[in-house]
């Protein structure tokens, strides 16, 4: 079982590969984060995310139940719960990891031998437009997006993998063949 981690800017589609993956490999799941944001339409608890409120994340802090966590946007608080590792161990599967740069880092510190995988857009352009076409977030959340995601593409050397995603298929079957080759001992 390996822990992958997949970082890149909102809109860049890890969410997109990562269905992919799942839908092709039996043996990968997704950690499902805790978050303290409210669902948006079509999310269901339990699924995309486990939804919390802020006291119920800061119990989960506090009982060092989380494997890594951070406030993303400067707005509400994400984290991957200890117990989505002991799944994927119990499982033996692979387990995906979609979570933001400040929470990649923690997990590369903690988990050394965690394989990272920044996932960069074709353009800056297109991955503009990507997140207004989503149109799951208002213009001043875009704005926020659009903010973190600079910080973030300048972090992309930090991965032990960068990959452009200008085609879904191609980029989840380059992260399929990374995971297989470090499986392998490459
Ligand atoms: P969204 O609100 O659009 O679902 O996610 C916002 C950001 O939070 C994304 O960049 C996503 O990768 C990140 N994120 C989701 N879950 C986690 C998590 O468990 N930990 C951290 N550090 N970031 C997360």
């Amino acid at each position: 079982m390996s822990l992958v981690v997949l970082a890149g800017p909102a809109g860049v589609g890890k969410g997109t590969l990562v269905n992919y993956i799942l839908e092709h490999e039996a043996d990968f799941m997704l950690s499902i984060s805790a978050t303290t944001r409210g669902p948006r339409p079509g999310e269901t608890d339990g699924v995309q995310y486990q939804f919390i409120d802020k006291p119920e994340f800061e119990k989960l802090i506090k009982n060092n139940q989380l494997l890594e966590y951070a406030t993303v946007h400067n707005d509400n608080y994400y984290g991957t719960p200890l117990e989505e590792l002991t799944r994927a161990k119990a499982l033996d599967k692979h387990l995906l990891l979609e979570i933001d740069l400040q929470g990649a880092r923690q997990i590369k510190n903690r988990i050394p031998e965690a394989l990272t995988i920044f996932i960069s857009p074709p353009s800056w352009e297109e991955l503009e437009t990507r997140l207004r076409n989503r149109a799951t977030e208002t213009e001043a959340q875009i704005q926020t997006r659009l903010l973190t995601a600079r910080t973030e593409l300048l972090a992309a050397g930090e991965f032990d993998h960068q990959l452009t995603n200008s085609n879904l298929e191609q980029c989840a079957l380059e992260i399929i063949e990374l995971v297989r080759e470090s499986e392998r001992g490459n």
